[in-house]
C-alpha cells in the first residue's frame, strides 16, 4: 500500500480548505484580489495550526500561471512544482538550522535574482524566532527595502522572541489554536473518505489530545490506525493515547455530586490500578470543574468549552447541584492537591485526600438537600411496605441515584424532616422560602407518578391510559418497577414494548434530570387489588378535605419556615391534589 501520511495526505492545497483560520484566509483573499499584497507578513500561532499551509497557498495564489489569483489552478506548472515543494520561486527555510548571519547575507544576495517562472519569489521561513541577533539586523536591512518581486513569510511560535523592529515591519496574523468541535469534524470527514471506522468519542478524545493543532491530531489518527487497523475501538485510543478511561472521570463526578466518598476513593484506585497517571487524572478533574463553572456563569458558553459528550450529563448534573462557591472549593482543592503532588512520592495518598475532602465538602454545603432527599426517601419505604396499598407519589432524583449517601443514614432522626403521607417533598412547587436561602439551594428535583402519567398523556393520550393502569411499586438501583395486576396484562404488554419504555423512561429523564429505568411487571395472584391513579385520587380527595387544613398547620416543614421566617398561615389550597402552603 502507497502510505502517506495523513498531515500530508490531508494538507490543504487552497484556500477554502483551510481549516480554522477564516480570519486570516480571508484577509488574504482580499490582498490577492485587491493586489495589495505585503512585502512581509508574520504568522504566527502554536504548532500544526496551517501557518506553512497558508504560506504555501499564498505563493502559490501569487505565482499561478493565471494569476495571482486567490484560486490558484492546482494544475499550471508553478502550483504543480510549488505543491511538491520543487519550484525555484519559492524557498522554504527553516530558521532553526539557517539560524546566523551568514546565511541571511547569502539569502540578501539570493534575492537579488528574479522569479525564474512565476511573478514573485516567496521566502517562507519557518521557526523565524531562532534567528540570532545578529541574523535579524542583517534581515531588517532586507525588510527596509525590499526589492519589489520578493515576498517574505515568516512563521514562528514563538511571537515574543520576535524583535520589534522586525514585528513592525511585517503584516502580522495571529493563527489561532483551533477548537475540539472543528477538529473532530475534519477527523471525522477524513475516517469518512479512508474508510476508517471510529467512534464519535473516540474522534473527540483524540482531536482533545491533540490541543489545538490539526497536525498533531492527524498524527495521532495515524499512530490509533497503526495500532488498531481501521477498525479502532475507544479503549485502544485510551492505550495508544495513555488516557485514563473516561468512565473514571464520569463515576468521580457522580461521586461527587452524590457525595459519596467511598466511591470517589474506589476511582482513584481504579486509576492507579490501571496504571494510569494520578497527575494527568487530577489535571483532567480540575479541567472539568474549570468547565462547570465557566458553565454555571454563563449557560450559553456550552458551545464554547470542551466539555466531552459522554460527561455532558454529569456535568449538567454537577452544574444543577452545586454552587460556584461549591465548585471554586472543589477547584481549588484540585488544584492545591496538584501543587502537593510535584513535591510527593505518595502521590496517590494526596490524591485520596483531595477527593475525599472534596465530597466532604460538597456533603457538608448541602445538608438542606439531604434532608429534601431523605423525606422522600422515608415516603418510598412506606409506600413499599403496603405495596398495593398506595401509590408512592414522589421519587426523587436521590432515590434512583445508583449511590446511597452514608451520611444521610448516619444522620439522627430527629434532624431529619420528614413530611407525612402524600406531600411533596419541600421546595419541589411553589417554593414558599426564598431562592437566595441557603435552605433551598439545592432543591429536590421530583418524579410525581401523576405528573409523569399526565406529561406522558400530553403527546400520546392513548399511552397514558395504558400507563395509569399500573402503579410503581419498588424503586431500586436507579430501576422503578410498575406493577400492573394480572387482568391489566394487556396494558402490561403495550407498555413494555421497546418503543413505549423508550417513551416513557425519556419523559421521566426530563422530569427528574437523571437516568430511570422503567420494568414493567405483573402483580402476583396472592397480592392485594391495585388502585390506580383514578382510584386512589377519590379516595384522597375525600381524606384531605377533612384533614388539609390540620395536617398542613401542623406540617414541621411548615412550622420550620414560620419559625424561621415569621408569618402566618392564612389561607391552604390545594395543588394539583397534592397539599399547598402559601403565606
Ligand atoms: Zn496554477
Amino acid at each position: 500500500m502507497n502510505y502517506q501520511v495523513s498531515a500530508r495526505k490531508w494538507r490543504p492545497m487552497s484556500f477554502p480548505d483551510v481549516i480554522g483560520q477564516a480570519h486570516v484566509v480571508q484577509t488574504l483573499v482580499h490582498a490577492v484580489e485587491g493586489k495589495r499584497v505585503a512585502h512581509a507578513y508574520l504568522f504566527s500561532g502554536m504548532r500544526g495550526v496551517g501557518k506553512t499551509t497558508v504560506a504555501r497557498i499564498l505563493a502559490k495564489a501569487m505565482n499561478c500561471h493565471q494569476g495571482p489569483t486567490p484560486t490558484p489552478c492546482a494544475e499550471c506548472q508553478s502550483c504543480v512544482e510549488i505543491a511538491n515543494g520543487q519550484s525555484f520561486d519559492v524557498m522554504e527555510i527553516d530558521g532553526a538550522s539557517n539560524s546566523g548571519v551568514d546565511d541571511v547575507r547569502s539569502l540578501r544576495e539570493n534575492i537579488k535574482i528574479g522569479p525564474a517562472k512565476g511573478a514573485r519569489r516567496v521566502y517562507i521561513i519557518d521557526e523565524v524566532h531562532m534567528l540570532t541577533t545578529n541574523a535579524f539586523n542583517a534581515l531588517l536591512k532586507t525588510l527596509e527595502e525590499p526589492p519589489a518581486h520578493v515576498i517574505f513569510i515568516f512563521a514562528t511560535s514563538e511571537l515574543h522572541k520576535i524583535p520589534l523592529t522586525i514585528l513592525s515591519r511585517c503584516q502580522h496574523f495571529t493563527f489561532r489554536r483551533i477548537p475540539v468541535q472543528t477538529i473532530t469534524d475534519h477527523l471525522q470527514h477524513i475516517v469518512a473518505q479512508e474508510a476508517i471506522t471510529i467512534s464519535p468519542r473516540g474522534l473527540e478524545i483524540t482531536a482533545k489530545a491533540a490541543d489545538g493543532s490539526l497536525r498533531d491530531a492527524l498524527s495521532l489518527l495515524d499512530q490509533i490506525v497503526a495500532f488498531a487497523g481501521q477498525e479502532v475501538a475507544d479503549h485502544q485510543i485510551d492505550t495508544v493515547l495513555g488516557n485514563i478511561p473516561h468512565e473514571l472521570r464520569r463515576e468521580m463526578f457522580h461521586a461527587v455530586v452524590t457525595r459519596d466518598p467511598a466511591r470517589a476513593l474506589e476511582v482513584v484506585w481504579a486509576v492507579g490500578d490501571q496504571g494510569g497517571d494520578l497527575h494527568r487524572f487530577l489535571g483532567d478533574l480540575v479541567e472539568d470543574v474549570r468547565s462547570l463553572i465557566v458553565l454555571k456563569i454563563s449557560p450559553k458558553s456550552l458551545g464554547r468549552i470542551d466539555v466531552s459528550e459522554g460527561l455532558n450529563r454529569e456535568a449538567e448534573e454537577a452544574v444543577r447541584t452545586l454552587t460556584i462557591d461549591d465548585l471554586q472549593r472543589v477547584f481549588d482543592i484540585l488544584t492545591q492537591a496538584q501543587d502537593h503532588l510535584k513535591h510527593t512520592e505518595f502521590q496517590n495518598y494526596v490524591l485520596e485526600m483531595a477527593v475525599i475532602k472534596v465530597c466532604q465538602l460538597a456533603a457538608s454545603e448541602s445538608v438542606s438537600h439531604m434532608d429534601m432527599t431523605n423525606c422522600a426517601k422515608d415516603q418510598i419505604t412506606t409506600s413499599r411496605t403496603q405495596t398495593s396499598l398506595e401509590t408512592p407519589q414522589a421519587i426523587t432524583r436521590g432515590q434512583v441515584s445508583r449511590t446511597t449517601k452514608p451520611s444521610v443514614a448516619t444522620r439522627p432522626k430527629s434532624q431529619r424532616v420528614t413530611a407525612p403521607g402524600f406531600s411533596r417533598p419541600i421546595g419541589s412547587k411553589a417554593p414558599v422560602i426564598p431562592n437566595d436561602k441557603k435552605t433551598t439551594r439545592m432543591s429536590t428535583l421530583t418524579i410525581d407518578w401523576t405528573e409523569l402519567v399526565e406529561r406522558v398523556g400530553v403527546e400520546k393520550p392513548n399511552l397514558a391510559t395504558y400507563l395509569e393502569a399500573g402503579v410503581p411499586v419498588k424503586v431500586e438501583n436507579g430501576i422503578i418497577l410498575i406493577a400492573f395486576s394480572e387482568n391489566r396484562d394487556m396494558c402490561r404488554e403495550v407498555m413494555a414494548r421497546d418503543d413505549n419504555q423508550q417513551y416513557v423512561q425519556n419523559v421521566c429523564r426530563s422530569l427528574c434530570g437523571s437516568e430511570v429505568e422503567l420494568k414493567f411487571v405483573r402483580l402476583a395472584k396472592s397480592s392485594e387489588p391495585v388502585k390506580t391513579i383514578g382510584e386512589l385520587g377519590q379516595e384522597k380527595h375525600k381524606k384531605q378535605a377533612q384533614n388539609l387544613r390540620d395536617r398542613t398547620l401542623d406540617h414541621p416543614s411548615v412550622r420550620m419556615v414560620l419559625d424561621e421566617f415569621g408569618g402566618q398561615i392564612q389561607d391552604v389550597c390545594e395543588d394539583r391534589a397534592q397539599e399547598g402552603e402559601s403565606q
